[in-house]
């Protein structure tokens, strides 16, 4: 049986299709194919999936508008879009559609599991500290959406929890408002105000103050971010 991450395959064309299929199981990933936008909807409302390929063109509801309405909904999971010549990738990736990546058609094998590599690795947000981690004296659950301090619990809104995450991911270090507004909002700064983010930064500083009484762990630089400071 094969136990590698699972990849679905969004794409109509048979041809494109099994080739990925075979070459990706070949790979040692587990694949699941659908051919239209409906399906591929359905089937990522019951099952989390490692990463997509999503086909541009479909029948019922274009990869395009499949992108925006997961993003929307607050769906993180890795997307790859498959492209079809003509449709550049600048014009594309100007669209802001919130894929992590985009291949254009025809593609060499090789060059998409690079690709598929390479996102996989970027995005994978247990690589660096796990879906339960220690921030400060706290311990943040991705999974569950708390922030406990010894008995206490509080809980977290999904993006409370993935700036803490990428705090945790980098200690010391400084983060740029654009980073965590990448991170938790998983589209980029472009005419947002940073104030948002300051905002959030302010809230999320409130919330570590009642939890545990702690609040110098995420400290301003001004004029460049954040910084978790663990020391
Ligand atoms: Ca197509």
């Amino acid at each position: 049986m094969k136990t590698g991450q699972h990849i679905l395959i969004v794409e109509d064309e048979p041809k494109i299709r099994d080739g990925l299929r075979d070459f990706l199981e070949f790979h040692e990933f587990r694949v699941e194919c659908v051919d239209d936008g409906l399906a591929a909807e359905r089937r990522v409302a019951e099952h989390r999936f490692d990463l997509i390929l999503l086909d541009l063109m479909l029948p019922h509801i274009s990869g395009e508008q499949l992108c925006l309405k997961w993003r929307q909904a607050g769906l993180r999971m890795p997307i790859l879009m498959l492209t079809a010549k003509g449709q550049e990738k600048e014009k594309i990736a100007g669209l802001d559609l919130g894929a992590d990546d985009y291949i254009t058609k025809p593609f060499s094998l090789e060059e998409l599991l690079a690709r598929i590599r390479a996102v996989l690795r970027r995005t994978d947000p247990n690589r660096s500290v796990g879906q339960t981690f220690a921030f400060g004296p706290f311990a943040v659950d991705m999974e569950r959406l708390t922030l406990r301090y010894n008995d206490d619990t509080a809980a977290l809104t999904r993006r409370q929890a993935m700036m803490l995450q990428l705090f945790a991911a980098n200690p010391g270090r400084i983060v740029t408002r654009q980073e965590l507004y990448e991170s938790a909002w998983n589209e980029s700064l472009e005419g947002i105000e940073t104030r948002t983010i300051d905002m959030h930064i302010a809230r999320l500083r409130d919330l570590l103050e009642q939890a545990g009484g702690k609040t110098d762990l995420i400290q301003t630089v001004r004029g460049e971010g954040y910084r978790y400071d663990v020391s």
